[in-house]
């Protein structure tokens, strides 16, 4: 005799973690105790603070800079470096996740803030320019920007126009542009990509208020428009020898402050995601349609259980990257791959929850639209997910399709 089989419709629920449906695989189980900390004192952090600025600042189009101040002290300033956060990789990756959660802006600055500009002084500079900048950089007095993209050179940066020379007299001069820069419009301090007259790609520190150098805020963005981002002109800046970074040589100096850039975006992302999808999932478990909750039809659920599917594999993703990276074994292929991976993971996973929304999915009553179109922004820079692709593509295959 057949056993009986408890009905499916009684079947009530294997899953053990149903108070997180973007978590199936429990990745929670691999973080440490220091780690949880970290991102429950900033979930409260995130809450109060910036979720009840958002709807304005993205209406106006404005960065909230009285939060700047505020996150340094939250320690979100040079998270990993030794003499500030000295916090492991991962727990900069969560950080980097509960403020994307937020507003992918918000995170977009702490990027900026941590991996391309005090990381590279940390990193490539000399001990007196540490100790002028990154101080500052760490409590929010000084903001940073990173000027390595120009109008006709963005996935292709070693085609940069920008250039700088030595003068007579001592130091150098810079003349040249760049576009699309976050913060470029606000940065006390940027670290600015040029090549000198030996062809090399160098990395110059630039000081608002230098004679030549302008800056004007890109307007009318779709996305990311709580980011300052913006057109930055030299017109032969006169440098000082000490504010060029000494240790920074070529094209793989920028793309390795890159790299530290991608590793938190691959984090971040997830929050984004997770954003949305929990608006998704309230929504269609809220909304009647033929008489039934929208949570009930199949192809709903289909569309919710694949954005659960996607944030749960992408979170294992994540702290595997973020635990190679503290083993200092993490190679920028995985980086590529998590960037490409994760980024178009949430932008779908925006996609649907807007569509699950239906026309409610397009207003700023839910944060759907806002990360959806940010998510546009966040595919594109720090490569684009077809340059990560080509960089995979070129290390397996052993061709490169770029030249
Ligand atoms: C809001 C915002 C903030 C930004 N912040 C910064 C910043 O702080 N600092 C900075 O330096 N830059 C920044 N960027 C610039 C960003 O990194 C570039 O936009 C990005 O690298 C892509 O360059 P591009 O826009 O010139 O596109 P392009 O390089 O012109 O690419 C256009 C299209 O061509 C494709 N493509 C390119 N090469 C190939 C190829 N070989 N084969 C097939 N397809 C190809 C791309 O995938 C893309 O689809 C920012 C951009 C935005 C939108």
């Amino acid at each position: 005799m057949v056993e009986e089989l408890p009905a499916f419709r009684n079947y009530n629920f294997m899953m053990k973690n149903k108070e997180n449906p973007s978590d199936l695989m429990m990745s929670d189980a691999l973080l440490t105790q220091d780690e949880l900390s970290l991102r429950e004192s900033l979930k409260k952090f995130v809450a109060k603070k910036i979720t009840p600025l958002l709807q304005e600042a993205h209406r106006k189009e404005e960065f909230p800079k009285h939060l700047v101040k505020e996150l340094g002290e939250m320690g979100l300033f040079g998270i990993t470096l030794k003499d500030y956060g000295n916090m492991n990789s991962l727990s900069y990756g969560l950080a980097m996740q509960e403020l994307e959660k937020a507003d992918s802006a918000i995170r977009s600055f702490c990027s900026v803030q941590n991996s391309l500009v005090m990381w590279p002084i940390e990193e490539f500079g000399s001990e007196e320019q540490k100790s002028r900048f990154l101080p500052k950089l760490a409590t929010g007095e000084f903001i940073g920007c990173f000027g390595l993209t120009e109008s006709d050179a963005g996935s292709d940066p070693v085609n940069m126009k920008t250039r700088v020379k030595k003068v007579a007299g001592g130091g150098y001069e810079l003349s040249g542009s760049k576009m699309w820069i976050t913060n470029g419009h606000d940065a006390q301090v940027g670290i600015i990509w040029a090549k000198n007259e030996e062809q090399e790609i160098v990395g110059v520190l630039i000081e608002k208020g230098m004679k030549g150098f302008t800056s004007s805020k890109i307007q009318g963005k779709f996305s990311l428009r709580i980011s300052s981002t913006a057109e930055l002109s030299f017109d032969k800046v006169l440098i000082p020898e000490e504010n060029i970074l000494p240790k920074a040589k070529g094209i793989k100096s920028p793309l390795r402050c890159l790299n530290e850039a991608r590793f938190g975006i691959a984090c971040g992302v997830i929050g984004a995601a997770e954003t949305v999808f929990h608006c998704a999932l309230d929504y269609a478990k809220e909304r009647e349609i033929f008489g039934k909750k929208l949570a009930s039809f199949q192809l709903a659920q289909a569309k919710l259980v694949e954005m659960s599917q996607e944030i749960s594999k992408a979170k294992l993703l994540a702290i595997q990257l973020g635990r190679l990276k503290e083993q200092k074994k993490l190679s920028p292929i995985q980086v590529s791959l998590g960037k490409m991976n994760n980024c178009k993971m949430a932008l779908e996973a925006a996609r649907k929850a807007r569509d699950l929304l239906g026309a409610y999915g397009i207003v700023d009553d839910f944060p759907v639209m806002r990360h959806l179109m940010n998510l546009e922004t966040v595919n594109t820079y720090e490569g684009t997910e077809d340059i990560h692709r080509l960089i995979i593509g070129r290390e397996i295959t052993g061709h490169s399709a770029f030249y």
